[in-house]
Protein backbone atom coordinates (compact mmCIF):
# COMPACT_ATOMS: atom_id res chain seq x y z
CA UNK A 1 0.00 0.00 0.00
CA UNK A 2 2.98 2.19 0.45
CA UNK A 3 3.29 4.44 -2.17
CA UNK A 4 6.77 4.48 -3.80
CA UNK A 5 8.48 8.17 -3.50
CA UNK A 6 10.59 9.41 -5.96
CA UNK A 7 14.42 8.61 -5.28
CA UNK A 8 16.00 12.06 -5.06
CA UNK A 9 20.11 11.64 -4.89
CA UNK A 10 21.69 14.77 -4.10
CA UNK A 11 24.66 14.59 -2.62
CA UNK A 12 28.47 14.83 -3.00
CA UNK A 13 28.66 18.64 -3.80
CA UNK A 14 28.58 20.16 -0.54
CA UNK A 15 32.07 20.61 0.54
CA UNK A 16 33.84 19.98 -2.83
CA UNK A 17 33.74 23.03 -3.96
CA UNK A 18 36.07 24.82 -1.05
CA UNK A 19 38.70 22.30 -2.31
CA UNK A 20 41.31 22.78 -4.98
CA UNK A 21 43.46 20.12 -6.64
CA UNK A 22 46.52 21.23 -8.06
CA UNK A 23 49.76 18.92 -8.82
CA UNK A 24 47.84 16.19 -7.02
CA UNK A 25 47.82 18.08 -3.73
CA UNK A 26 44.87 19.03 -1.67
CA UNK A 27 44.64 22.36 -0.66
CA UNK A 28 41.60 24.83 0.33
CA UNK A 29 40.52 27.65 -1.06
CA UNK A 30 38.34 28.57 2.12
CA UNK A 31 39.83 29.94 5.68
CA UNK A 32 39.51 27.27 8.57
CA UNK A 33 36.91 28.11 11.18
CA UNK A 34 38.29 29.15 14.24
CA UNK A 35 35.78 27.55 16.37
CA UNK A 36 35.64 24.07 14.16
CA UNK A 37 39.03 23.77 13.54
CA UNK A 38 41.43 23.47 10.27
CA UNK A 39 38.37 20.31 9.55
CA UNK A 40 35.86 22.66 8.45
CA UNK A 41 36.02 25.51 6.63
CA UNK A 42 34.23 29.07 6.29
CA UNK A 43 32.20 30.02 3.01
CA UNK A 44 33.70 32.93 1.01
CA UNK A 45 31.74 35.90 0.78
CA UNK A 46 32.54 39.57 -0.40
CA UNK A 47 32.76 40.85 3.07
CA UNK A 48 32.88 38.04 5.25
CA UNK A 49 33.48 34.51 6.31
CA UNK A 50 30.65 32.11 7.24
CA UNK A 51 30.77 29.06 9.00
CA UNK A 52 27.72 26.73 7.68
CA UNK A 53 28.65 24.36 10.67
CA UNK A 54 28.73 26.85 13.67
CA UNK A 55 27.34 29.94 11.90
CA UNK A 56 30.21 31.62 12.95
CA UNK A 57 30.46 34.87 11.09
CA UNK A 58 33.81 36.81 10.77
CA UNK A 59 33.61 40.02 9.02
CA UNK A 60 37.18 40.62 6.51
CA UNK A 61 39.09 43.56 8.04
CA UNK A 62 39.13 46.63 5.12
CA UNK A 63 42.40 47.91 4.73
ZN1 LIG B 1 32.58 26.64 12.52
Amino acid sequence: MAAAKPGKKSKGKMISRFYKVSDGKLSCSGRPCDRCGSGTFMADHKDRWYCGKCQLTVWKKKE
